[in-house]
């Protein structure tokens, strides 16, 4: 289905007015609609670009984080931004609907007010019409897709495929695609998505010869211009999940092989270079620097939402990098006006999708409904009742992860627990049901085990101080872009800015100082190890279901929070009004 713009803005107008009971609200939300979504169309290369919808097909909450902490040269600078910093970093009125979309304030009180975003039938509507106004616009794709929810979960991904066909996605890169195997992955490229949807990735290679997996690049005309799309999938997959489902494939970076593509398609003509990329924004930031000839890196991983690109200098010229946040929240939409073998201008803008702005389109809506029947009594299966509200995502702890540990270490009876800093989950707003379809929304994994480990003191500081320098390394390049582990019981110290080894101090349970030779008993989930495969372990959504039911309300949680050292006037940090 084409649509033209009069139609586009009529359809805004009827679907803003659905619900409202005034005319003047009506009015507001018509004038809402059509300001964030009658965009003009400019030059004439255009690509869509969403990233990390952690198969979210339906519309939800999302609130953003309030501690996304920058050290060393990051430190206040986009994307470790949060709140009223945030906002005035990039001239967003408080109390806007951008500033719901943008940043945790008020997150419960604006949520109600301005409604659910996401969900793959509202985007479906934008995406139409910005390819009817945008003739050759293509739609890229940042992976992250096919994992985070029950469906994926239990159709193996092909819900997402489905949908990104539908949807229309021209490329795609990776990044928990690959929990699914190499071979569920490979026989997707190879039969759902042959001469519809490119998937590529430079930076993947057999490990016993070097070859190519993956497409590295692909070429196309658009409006008589040639543009080169290079895809990079996560770098860290084989060491952030599971290596035993990636066993014959390598990973990284590989600065250098980008650099000899780069050069490649542009000896091959291409006239705008543009990097699909899963690598996080921080690692794209410090890319950009160094790799030259690329015009603008569509980011992804870190799930952050940036409104603006960022200019990054290098030695022949700029590169910008943007990321385009989590959960199908957002629609980037990059406009190039190119000539000759140059990019000469550029328009940009990060759409948030609001559900109740844009009318859900017909045939994904009917694919949902299609793909959810056989599931929807299990999914809105009411496990609880929570009072508070519930978040996943912030550098050190969420709602929704402290009620994980606080579940561990109830049904497991042990004294600590650790849960991933996984930066997916959707959030839940108080006085909300949680059902299964939520639980899944925050478990939904295909090596979802909970296990039970004793642990010397010892270990249990190794662990922190590993999982601390992944987050905080001064050097984006050692940066896996999770946050930090979640944990139960346990508390410390935490200086983000000290070296490697050096950041946790002062750990204690029940005001006793954790015991280098100690052991502890130590519940968590989501064990990368073959033998903790092996060994199996009851899935973490049963174990949570069954501890939820047990306790049928559940109260606001108290945060389990390290002390953080350092951080006093970091814009990357606020407690106010979350
Ligand atoms: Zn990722």
């Amino acid at each position: 289905m084409s649509m033209n713009r009069r139609e586009f803005l009529h359809l805004l107008a009827v679907a803003s007015a659905g619900g409202m009971a005034l005319h003047g609200e009506a009015n507001a939300a018509q004038v809402a609609a059509t300001n964030f979504y009658d965009l003009p169309k400019f030059g004439n290369v255009h690509l869509l670009h969403f990233t990390d919808c952690h198969a979210q097909l339906t519309p939800t909450y999302f609130r953003e984080p309030n501690v996304n902490l920058g050290v060393g040269a990051q430190f206040g600078k986009a994307p470790h931004l949060v709140g009223e910093a945030l906002l005035k970093a990039f001239g967003i009125a408080p109390g806007s609907r951008e500033a719901y979309a943008f940043t945790h304030l008020n997150f419960a009180a604006a949520a109600r007010q301005y409604g659910k975003v996401g969900g793959f039938a509202h985007m479906a509507t934008l995406i139409q019409q910005l390819k009817t106004s945008r003739p050759g616009a293509l739609l890229l794709d940042g992976g992250d897709t096919w994992q985070g929810s029950g469906t994926a979960l239990w159709s193996n991904g092909q819900d997402m495929v489905d949908a990104a066909l539908l949807l229309g996605v021209d490329i795609m890169t990776a990044h928990w695609e690959m929990t699914l195997g190499e071979a569920r992955v490979k026989q997707i490229i190879e039969k759902d998505f042959k001469d519809k949807i490119t998937f590529l990735a430079q930076n993947v290679t057999t490990a016993d010869f070097g070859d190519a997996v993956f497409e590295p690049y692909t070429m196309r005309v658009m409006n008589g211009v040639k543009v080169a799309i290079i895809g990079q999938a996560f770098p860290y997959t084989p060491v952030a999940n599971p290596r035993y489902l990636v066993p014959n494939w390598t990973f990284g970076i590989q600065e250098e092989s980008m650099q000899a593509r780069v050069n490649e398609v542009r000896a091959n003509g291409a006239q705008a270079v543009v990097l699909l990329s899963h690598n996080g924004m921080d690692v794209d930031l410090k890319l950009a620097s160094r790799v030259t000839g690329i015009d603008v890196i569509l980011g992804g991983h870190t799930h952050d939402g940036v409104p603006a690109p960022i200019k990054v200098k290098n030695a022949s010229g700029v590169t910008l990098v943007t990321n385009a946040g989590s959960n199908g929240k957002y629609l980037g939409v990059l406009d190039l006006e190119v000539k000759g073998t140059a990019v000469t201008d550029v328009r940009y803008k990060l759409m948030p999708i609001f559900a109740n702005l844009l009318p859900a389109e017909p045939a994904m809506t009917a694919l949902i409904a299609k793909i959810r029947a056989p599931h929807e009594l299990k999914l809105s299966e009411k496990l609880a009742v929570t009072e508070g509200l519930l978040y996943r995502r912030g550098n050190f702890n969420g709602s929704f992860d402290q009620l994980i540990l606080d579940g561990l270490m109830a049904e497991k009876g042990a004294e600590m627990a650790f849960s991933p800093g996984f930066r997916w989950g959707t959030s839940l707003l108080p006085g909300q049901a949680i059902t299964m379809e939520h639980l899944l929304d925050q478990t939904a994994i295909s090596y979802p085990w909970t296990t039970t480990t004793t642990m010397s003191g010892a270990t249990i500081k190794t662990i922190l101080e590993d999982v601390a320098d992944n987050l905080f390394n001064p050097d984006p390049y050692y940066q896996q872009g999770g946050d930090m582990v979640r944990v139960g019981g346990l508390h410390y110290t935490i200086d983000p800015n000290a070296g490697a080894g050096q950041r946790i101090s002062a750990m204690t349970l029940r005001g006793k100082n954790i015991d280098a030779d100690k052991t502890y008993k130590v519940a968590g989930w989501a064990p990368v190890a073959e033998a903790a495969r092996d060994a199996g372990g009851e899935p973490i959504w049963d174990l949570m279901s069954r501890y939820l039911k047990s306790i049928k309300t559940v109260k606001a949680r108290k945060l389990n929070l390290p002390v953080i050292k350092g951080v006093a006037g970091n814009p990357g940090l606020t407690t106010s009004a979350i």
